[in-house]
């Protein structure tokens, strides 16, 4: 075993991985050491990457060269577009993936990086001492580094409960770590301990699947990879299912309200207010029995289906009797409990943007530990992390991304600007600039952070090459016009291009409501005998149509940041009659000393933010 590392990464979930292979990019000795019985990347929820908003963190990810967007492609068994009715500056891509291929292929993928070296053993204490870390393991084995990035997950003092029955453990089948405060003693922990949950998992085979509405996989669905041909599938496309809750469900949960550890007391740690359990739902909805159900294979060969929606640690017979109330799961048999967990939870209002643990130079944290939930939060905390880690060892200038344009930037600043009281998700209401930080974009908004890394791979080419087309496509719309002639008259019949009584340029036609800016674009690029990659043509087409949404989004978004530099004073606030008793609490608690830190501080209404930006600012 290697001992002594530049660069050490504790913990192998997604923000380790993503952290190990960013790292070991930059020609540093890295090492990884994660426990051995929970393999890497593995995932203890529902196999999905992206989502909405999140689905923009995997693109930003992939364009700093990092592993996700690789791996999900590999892993993709069924792939959809999220919000797409609602347009496409705010569309997502999901993709459901297999479990064991994701991890057989990070394991493959980090096992053939010859500067990493992967170590399979329990951490037990990290030290600093005088300019490096010594970290001990449970068999007491020794490792050194001058730079150590955490990404433990849920496994800090994880206690599980499913029911009356209460286990040490970091997620199922896996022991606990030690605490926060013990396996560091100059930590803040935050004084709450979170919690998350997941659902049973069910028998395939047991399944009535006719009575579920399928949701096949959209072939139109852009891969993640940038350097994957768009839409040519690595593995085969299954269907995901939908069905519903109804009253008979919804009783049994509320009729076991005293046996439920999130209601009588057991459970302590704060659940994510974004990913309720069917007990929330049950407790938070009364008027609202019908909730809907996903049910999500875990794998191609995998007898477990995952029915999203219904996380639980109701005890087991509950459990038993609200699943077979269900259309389709009449005889489903369960496989795996649903259970919750808490775990302690670092104070990431000690980090800076790049993640670095502000008292403790060369200490970063990333992922769970620091109070997000979902594995795209976790790897794009791990890559930043990892490559300011990286960066601080070559003695390099740090890479801070900025909320306006990117979504990392947004979870990374509001992370290290309050103190959590609750776990973080993404979501795009959480940008102030969501119509710019798209999908179809990612390249242009993102190369700059990547230039600033200073690698060069086929990534790099690649990215290059993708804006000098860009560009070239931006300058072809700009100056085309197209003439109000019998035959021009006739083509936009044909496509239901709208009138063209008067000369119009390429933009207008692009921005025309009814026309889809990328097919008319491509179609027209071809008509000139030009023909643009498809990506290219999506980038330049979708950005010309929200041209003057993005501008006007734009100013607004600097008027905000403005007005978030602005000091407020939190104790006369907390005083304040105007202000809600809820909101009240949260800003005693969080103590905001600017308007922009008091914006987001989840659960601060908006009625209170104009009160504040209207009197007291
Ligand atoms: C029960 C459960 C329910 C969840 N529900 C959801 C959900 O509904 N939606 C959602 O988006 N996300 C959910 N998640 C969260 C999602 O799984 C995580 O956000 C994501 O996996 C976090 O990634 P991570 O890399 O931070 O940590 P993890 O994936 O937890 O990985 C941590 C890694 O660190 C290793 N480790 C820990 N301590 C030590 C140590 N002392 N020494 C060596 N190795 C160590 C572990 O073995 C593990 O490999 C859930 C997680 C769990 C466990």
């Amino acid at each position: 075993m290697k001992k002594n590392f530049d660069i050490l990464i504790i913990g192998g979930g997604h923000a380790g991985a993503e952290a190990a292979w960013i790292t070991s990019q930059f020609d540093l000795q890295v090492g990884l050491i994660s426990s051995p019985n929970a393999s890497l990347a593995s995932a203890p929820c529902n196999p999905a990457i992206g989502g909405v908003g999140k689905g923009q963190v995997v693109r930003e990810i992939d364009a700093l060269g990092g592993l996700m967007g690789i791996v999900a492609d590999k892993a993709g068994i069924q792939y959809r577009t999220l919000n797409e009715s609602k347009g496409f500056a705010v569309q997502s891509t999901r993709v459901q993936v297999d479990k064991d291929l994701y991890t057989k292929n990070v394991e493959e993928l980090l096992a053939a990086v010859q500067n990493l070296s992967i170590i399979r053993e329990m951490v037990r204490s990290v030290e600093r001492v005088d300019s490096h870390f010594t970290v001990t393991t449970e068999l007491g084995n020794i490792v050194t580094a001058k730079k150590i990035v955490v990404t433990t997950g849920t496994f800090l003092g994880g206690k599980l409960h499913t029911g009356e029955e209460q286990t040490a453990g970091g997620r199922v089948e896996c022991k606990e770590s030690v605490g926060l405060n013990e396996l560091f003693n100059e930590i803040k922990t935050l004084p709450n301990r979170f919690k998350t949950g997941t659902p049973p998992r069910l028998d395939r085979k047991t399944i009535d699947f006719s009575k579920l509405e399928p949701q096949e996989s959209d072939s139109g669905t852009r891969n993640f990879h940038s350097l994957n041909s768009p839409f040519k599938r690595e593995s085969r496309q299954v269907s995901c299912y939908l069905t519903k809750t109804n009253y008979e469900t919804l009783s049994i949960i509320r009729a076991n309200k005293e046996r439920s550890p999130i209601f009588n007391g057991q459970i302590k740690g704060v659940g994510p207010r974004y990913c309720p359990s069917i007990e929330d739902k049950a407790f938070r909805y009364t008027e609202k029995d019908v909730h809907h159900v996903f049910i999500e294979p875990e794998g191609l060969d995998l007898e477990t289906i995952y029915p999203n929606g219904v996380s639980t640690s109701l005890p087991k017979d509950v459990q038993e009797s609200f699943i077979q109330t269900i259309s389709g799961l009449e005889n489903a048999k369960i496989l795996v409990h649903g259970y919750a967990v808490e775990y302690d939870v670092v104070d990431t209002s000690q980090l800076s943007k790049t993640m670095e643990y502000i008292s403790i130079p060369g200490l970063y944290f990333a992922g769970q530990v620091c109070g997000t939930s979902g594995y795209e939060e976790a790897a794009g905390q791990g890559i930043i992390a990892g490559v300011n880690a990286a960066l601080a060892f070559l003695g390099k200038n740090p890479l801070v991304l900025d909320r306006y344009d990117s979504y990392i930037g947004v979870m990374v600043e509001d992370l290290v600007t309050n103190k959590r009281d609750e776990p973080y998700r993404l979501f795009t209401a959480r940008s102030e600039n969501r119509l710019y930080v798209r999908e179809d974009n990612t390249i242009p908004r993102m190369r700059k952070y990547r230039r600033e890394l200073e690698l060069t791979s086929a990534l790099d080419d690649f990215q290059e090459e993708f804006l000098e087309e860009v560009s070239l496509l931006e300058k072809l719309v700009d100056s085309t016009m197209l003439y109000s002639t019998k035959e021009n008259k006739i083509y936009f019949d044909q496509y239901n291009y709208g009138p063209l009584e008067i000369n119009i340029s390429f933009k207008e036609l692009l921005k025309r409501p009814d026309n889809n800016p990328i097919t008319v674009l491509d179609r027209e690029t071809r008509r000139l005998g030009i023909a643009f990659d498809i990506d290219v043509v999506r980038t330049v087409a979708v950005a010309t149509k929200y041209e003057g949404y993005i501008d006007r989004a734009v100013v607004e978004s600097e008027r905000i940041n403005r007005l978030g530099k602005k000091k407020i004073n939190w104790e006369s606030l907390a005083d304040s009659k105007n202000i809600s008793f809820e909101c009240k609490l949260r800003i005693k608690t969080i103590r905001p000393e600017t308007f922009a830190q008091l914006q987001r501080i989840e659960g601060i209404r908006p009625a209170t933010l104009a009160y504040v930006a209207g009197n007291i600012i």
